[in-house]
């Protein structure tokens, strides 16, 4: 059999300050690879990085870096080619969603023509700018600086992060929602851009997990108990339990890994069953 042969690779993870990218980081840590964590944020990704070094031992380097921003990612990429050598993975974690991108509102009533603030009608193009650029830009130009590095060597490999809403729309964030559709799309494009170049492209669509992004919207500040969306998305999910951002890490692993060698331009959903499940 094929060694996973991730000892010693260099990853890239943007989000890397973050909840669920800070725990794939380490996952990637604890087995030999040397991580770069870039974060807008840079006390964030400096404590990760330092985490990492400590418990597992490996060489961890925090950057700020805005994913936005091509220059600065390539400040970075010269931080990281000369701290930890040339890039083979990266993973594109930045990501997120805007209340100004957010109804408040699930399903119109008839007589809703009162309260079009909560509605679509009140949603700001602002905040559609914001969640299409972090979302999509945010890992299309990563993808552009990193990959270069994988292209000298014929090798490597990128996963970007989509999201169950990607299939089909949550109620209330439709542009997070169509960013994430437009990752999953990207990511079947850029693998078959790139299949004869040996970097493999490939997506994670996290089922629900309870991080900071969503805790607000799923659990009632007040009494602890689960709001009426945490209790339709529990319903909604035969395992019936939120994810551990942990359980996003064997995916990750192996879609980079070369046990995936011929597997590029596919969306894996980690989500107890939601995606599979049609709710009857
Ligand atoms: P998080 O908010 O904890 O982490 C995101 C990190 O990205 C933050 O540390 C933030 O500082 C950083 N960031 C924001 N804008 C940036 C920029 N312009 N440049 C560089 N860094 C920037 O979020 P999370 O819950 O860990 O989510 C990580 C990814 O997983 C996102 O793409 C999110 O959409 C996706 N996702 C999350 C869930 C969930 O349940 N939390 C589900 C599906 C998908």
């Amino acid at each position: 059999m094929v060694p996973l042969n991730l000892k010693d690779k260099v990853a890239v993870i943007t989000g890397g300050g973050g909840v669920l990218c800070s725990t794939m980081a380490k996952a990637l840590a604890s087995h030999g690879v040397k991580t770069a964590i870039l974060d807008l944020n840079l006390e964030a990704a400096e404590n990760v990085a330092k985490e990492i070094t400590e418990q597992y031992g490996t060489i961890s380097v925090g950057i700020s870096s805005n994913v936005l921003d091509k220059k600065s990612l390539e400040e970075a990429k010269a931080v990281i080619n000369e701290k930890l050598g040339s890039i083979d993975y990266l993973v594109n974690g930045a990501g997120g969603n805007a209340a100004s991108a957010t109804t408040q509102t699930e399903i119109m009533a008839s007589d809703d023509s009162d309260n079009l603030e909560d509605t679509f009608f009140g949603l700001e193009m602002d905040g559609f700018d914001k969640v299409f650029a972090l979302n999509f830009q945010g890992t299309l130009l990563p993808s552009m600086v990193f990959a270069k590095d994988m292209l000298n060597k014929k090798d490597g490999s990128i996963i970007n992060i989509s999201s169950m809403n990607s299939y089909t729309p949550l109620t209330k964030i439709p542009a997070y929602s169509a960013s994430k559709a437009a990752i999953n799309n990207f990511t079947q494009w850029l693998a078959v851009h790139f299949a004869k170049t040996g970097i493999r492209v490939n997506a994670i669509a996290p089922g629900f997990l309870l991080t900071n992004q969503n805790r607000f919207l799923l659990i009632d500040e007040k009494t602890g108990e689960a709001t009426p969306r945490g209790e339709k998305i529990i319903r909604n999910t035969p395992m019936e339990r939120y994810g551990e951002p942990e359980e996003l890490a064997g995916t990750m692993l192996y879609l980079l890994s070369d046990w995936a060698n011929f597997i590029t331009g596919v969306v894996v959903p980690v989500d107890g069953g939601f995606s599979a499940y049609s709710g009857v």
